[in-house]
Parts: structure tokens; sequence; C-alpha cells
């Protein structure tokens, strides 16, 4: 059902459901079939065969479709969605990057780029004029990649004045929306072709599947989409789907609860003397504060710390918690807390001390006493 006058908390919980009728399921199943009946005279299936379509992949699709105001396509992991993306760019062209894009992003453009199939600029996209000259430089087809707020810098990038600016030379706008949610923020309102997902964070929320996604409007670029995961292959599985929504149906609750200790975290850490810089939008000297006040409806879950003792004293802290759990991803109930620079291909700009802090749905003074007492064996 498609319900655009309901509130993004209503539609998390009504969208994509089996319709109405005596005994039909509140859920829709997860569909374990290979292929689906057709030919002859019964004429052409629309689902066909399992990698094309899936009764319980469309159930996530048009939810996640609503959520962000186009239609989705989910795909076997958030990497796969982002180079589903990246395909849309006609061989030889140039894609901007942020300078502190997701280390994944970061690598298989770097990849792409080793292999001849585009050229890659980092940008940063919290400057609209360095990107526009960036833009203006760049002859042939290009691609201009946004993340807002970046993993794990939580730059803030004024989606709508880059759009704009991308549209002026032709460039296709694709937004990596994972750490926002449809909930926060709906880049295609702000202007973007196509948002995609780490549908394994907070959409799905429990740390149980690893899924992607991608939501545009335009038909031309969602087939070329759809081909793309039809003959690629990076198809998901129906559990995993069914899985996503089933998290999906509580985001509202989880990100009301995450994002409310991600600020009350924010606040406490800037005040302890271990800690030398604190990276949340809701704090009111972040340099990406007022753009995120006025662009999203939420400053998100996700907060970013540097730590005294550079790399080691960092490890001391993920050493130390006991409630937190030293892993990497985010957007689960569970607390997670990682050294981004222990990646080999994480991005130099990101600091050695920084710590990404995913805050889950705990009582916040847990939280806050495990974290004081692991940040206190720095001091
Ligand atoms: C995790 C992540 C991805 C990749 O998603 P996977 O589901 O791990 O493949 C892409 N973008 C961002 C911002 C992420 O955090």
């Amino acid at each position: 059902m498609s319900a655009p006058q309901l509130s993004p908390a209503t539609v998390a919980v009504v969208s994509g459901r089996p319709a109405r009728a005596l005994d039909s399921e509140l859920n829709t199943p997860v569909s374990l079939s290979a292929t689906f009946v057709g030919g002859g005279s019964l004429g052409q299936a629309a689902l066909g065969y399992g990698r094309f379509a899936n009764p319980t992949w469309v159930a996530l699709e048009t939810a996640l479709g609503d959520l962000e105001g186009g239609r989705a396509l989910t795909f076997a992991s958030g990497m796969a969605a982002v180079a589903a993306a990246l395909h849309l760019l006609p061989a030889e062209g140039t894609v901007l990057v942020p300078h502190g894009a997701y280390n994944g992003t970061h690598s298989l453009t770097g990849l792409m780029s080793s292999q001849n199939r585009l050229t890659v600029r980092p940008v940063d996209i919290t400057d609209v004029e360095a990107v526009r000259t960036a833009l203006q430089a760049v002859s042939g087809p290009v691609l201009l990649w946004l993340e807002s707020p970046t993993n794990p810098l939580l730059e803030v990038a004024d989606i709508a004045a880059l759009a704009a600016a991308g549209h002026e030379h032709d460039a296709l706008v694709v937004v990596d929306n994972t750490f926002a949610t449809p909930l926060l923020q709906r880049p295609l309102d702000l202007g973007a072709d196509v948002v995609v997902h780490s549908v394994t964070k907070f959409l799905s929320g429990h740390s149980d599947v690893v899924l992607g996604a991608v939501v545009a409007r335009d038909e031309v670029t969602l087939a070329a989409l759809q081909a793309h995961r039809t003959f690629h292959g990076a198809i998901p599985g129906p559990l995993e789907t069914f899985l996503a929504l089933r998290g999906l149906r509580t985001l509202p609750l989880r990100l009301e609860r995450s994002q409310a200790s991600a600020a009350e975290l924010a606040r406490r850490l800037r005040e302890h003397p271990a800690v030398t810089r604190v990276r949340h939008p809701s704090l009111p000297d972040d340099p990406g504060h007022a753009l995120a006040a006025q662009q999203m409806s939420g400053f998100g879950a996700l907060v970013s710390i540097e730590v005294t003792g550079g790399a080691a004293g960092a490890d001391a802290v993920v050493d130390a918690v006991r409630l937190w759990v030293p892993a990497t991803s985010l957007g689960g109930v569970e607390s997670l807390v990682e050294r981004r620079r222990r990646h080999g291909n994480e991005p130099t700009v990101v600091p050695q001390d920084l710590l990404r802090l995913s805050v889950g749905v705990e009582d916040v003074e847990d939280l806050w006493r495990d974290l004081q007492q692991a940040l206190d064996t720095l001091v």
C-alpha cells in the first residue's frame, strides 16, 4: 500500500503487507521458491524466476520505497547496492566521492579506477563551492556520490544544494542514506536521483542480516539497476528480506531511543578528560549542526570520539568496555564500538585515535557508566 499521507512512523508499520482478505496473512511469508509457474497459455509470470523477483523481497521493497518516496530494489548486501549504483556511470566516466567516504565505497571506487573503469575525484562534500569547481573540471559522464552524515566522520552535506549543482553538470546524484535512514532524511525529495542503503544497519536493526537496497524514481534508472541485479546476480535471500522487514517495523522506536541516547552521551563525552574531540551533529558547535538541524528530522545514533594516547589509547578503550561490544557494523539494538583505522582500507583522513560509537537501545546510564570506566583507564 502506498500511503504518502501517513507519517513515516506509521508507514514503517503498515506498508508491504498482504492485501486484506478473510484469513489472509498479516505478514508476507518467507517465499522459498526458485521458480514461478508460467508459460504456454498461462502467459508470462510477473515474478518468473527466483533471480528476477520474489514476493518476500517485494514486501520489503514496497515498505522501503514508500519510506524513501521512490521504488526500491533490494540487493545481497549494501556493497552490492553500492556497486549497482556505481555501474550506472558509463565506462570511463568520473565519480566524485567524499574524501571520507565509507571504506567499502572508497575501496570499490579505487578498484574500479585501477581497472580503468572510472576516474575517482575525492571531494569535500561539506564545501558546495569546492564540489561545484570539481564538477566544472570534469569532462564526460559524471556521478556525484554523497554520503550524509558520513561514516565515520559524521560530516553533513547540503544534499539539495549539491544535487542542484550536480544536475547543472548533468551528473547523476547518488546518496548513501545508511546513517540517516528515510526517517531522518529523504534524499529523493531533496533532489537526489538514487538512494543507496546498507539494510544491514538501522533498517534491519538486529545485526542478524547482511542486505542492501537502492531506491530511485526514474524508470530508466530503475530498469538499469534491476538489470544489474538480475545479470550480475547479487540477489538477496528471501529469509534475509523477511528479517529486514520485521526489523523495519520498529525502526521509528529504535531510532528515537538510540539518537536520544547518542545526543546525551555526546554531551557527557565532551566533559571527559580523555576525550579530545566529539563528533555528533546534535552538538551546537559541531560543523554540521546547523545544516543537519535544517535538513534532517533528527541527528542520528552514531557518535565519533577522539581520545588521548593515539591508536593505543583508543585500543585500550575498546579493551576496557564490558557492555559495549567491540565489533564493526552499526545500527543494531546493541551498542558497538570500533577504532576505524584498524582497517587497512579506511580513508587516511580518519584519525588513528577515532572511535566510532553505534548507540543501541540499552539504558543510557548503563552505556555511560561502561564508557566512562573504559575512558577513565586513560587518565
Ligand atoms: C555498512 C555500510 C555499507 C556497506 O553495506 P554492507 O551491508 O556491509 O555491504 C555502505 N555504506 C555505509 C555508509 C555503510 O555503513
